[in-house]
């Protein structure tokens, strides 16, 4: 058994009973409290020691309240949790551990309904940990794409249309790309945020989600220009400046784009009330890229 105080390197090979718990009573005895969960994923975190993100070197970070850590060199204040699911969670660690043991010898699958009653949580904090876990559970490593791959840029949230390109709109852009099938028909999907629809921003995402080759299918826009550059075939679908209904040049990625849309509908007007931390149609933007942060990894 561990005390937070142990570092316990995390070793390539993990060993059940020493880097994560077989049972349940080894689970309530290695996380007794916040102290030794954080203690927990800062080895899971810097297996080699605190990085500091700031100027990037490694050192012994100073422990602050609320899990703060504090770089010694450049006064740099993170926390283990940054920038991963648990990120400015109110939700005790204790709490999300619970959560994540349930979760994972659950055999028949565990809902929102079933953890609210074995954790006493809400009914919202629940639901809230369960969808963000099942996100981080995806696949980290998948597939690329391949074939031919339909790819364009989407515009979410906001209350109507915006300019070009969602240039100082208040809507955020997710490019999708979609394989499409002959003769008819979709294959897998991946999405991304992206904060403009630039070459910078487009030509990763495609080196990252499609196998170099394919024919990749886009409109005339130029940010797609170098993708010859990266070994891909672009077909162009130029629209006409009326615009072409989206469904007839990119069947794929119009259908993706509707149902993402309807499900951040369903997602903020049904689980969660309009108004609580994501609300959809903010004049302030970041709650809604907060979400498709979260729900496009
Ligand atoms: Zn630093």
């Amino acid at each position: 058994m561990k005390s937070s105080n142990d570092k316990v390197a995390i070793q390539p090979s993990l060993v059940a009973g020493r880097d994560y718990p077989r049972t349940y009573r080894e689970f309530v005895e290695m996380f007794p409290d916040d102290e030794a969960c954080a203690a927990y994923l800062e080895q899971l975190r810097w297996p080699n020691g605190f990085f500091c993100p700031a100027c990037q070197i490694t050192t012994e970070p100073w422990h602050q309240t609320r899990g703060r850590l504090v770089c010694p060199s450049c006064r740099h204040q993170t926390s283990v949790t940054t920038g991963t699911i648990l990120d400015k969670t109110r939700t005790p660690l204790t709490t999300w551990f619970e959560a994540g043991w349930h979760l994972t010898t659950a055999k028949n699958g565990l809902s929102a309904k079933t953890l609210e009653r074995t954790l006493g949580t809400s009914y919202r904090v629940a639901w809230t940990m369960l969808q963000r876990y099942r996100v981080a559970m995806v696949r980290a490593e998948r597939e690329p794409l391949s074939g031919d791959v339909e790819v364009d840029e989407t515009l979410v949230g906001g209350v109507k249309k915006g300019g070009k390109r969602g240039r100082g709109t208040s809507k955020c852009i997710v490019v999708i790309a979609v394989e499409a099938r002959e003769p008819k028909g979709f294959g897998r999907v991946r999405m991304r945020y992206i904060p403009d629809a630039s070459g910078e921003n487009l030509m990763p995402f495609v080196c990252d989600m499609v196998i170099p080759g394919p024919v990749v299918l886009t409109d005339g826009w130029g940010g797609y220009n170098d993708l010859h550059k990266h070994g891909y075939t672009r077909k162009k679908t130029v629209l006409s400046s009326s615009g072409d209904p989206a469904h007839v040049s990119m069947p794929g990625v119009h259908r993706v784009s509707s149902l993402l849309k309807r499900w951040i509908l369903g997602t903020h007007q049904g689980s969660i009330e309009p108004s609580s931390r994501y609300p959809l149609t903010s004049p302030n933007r970041e709650p809604i890229k907060k979400t498709l942060t979260v729900l496009i990894p």
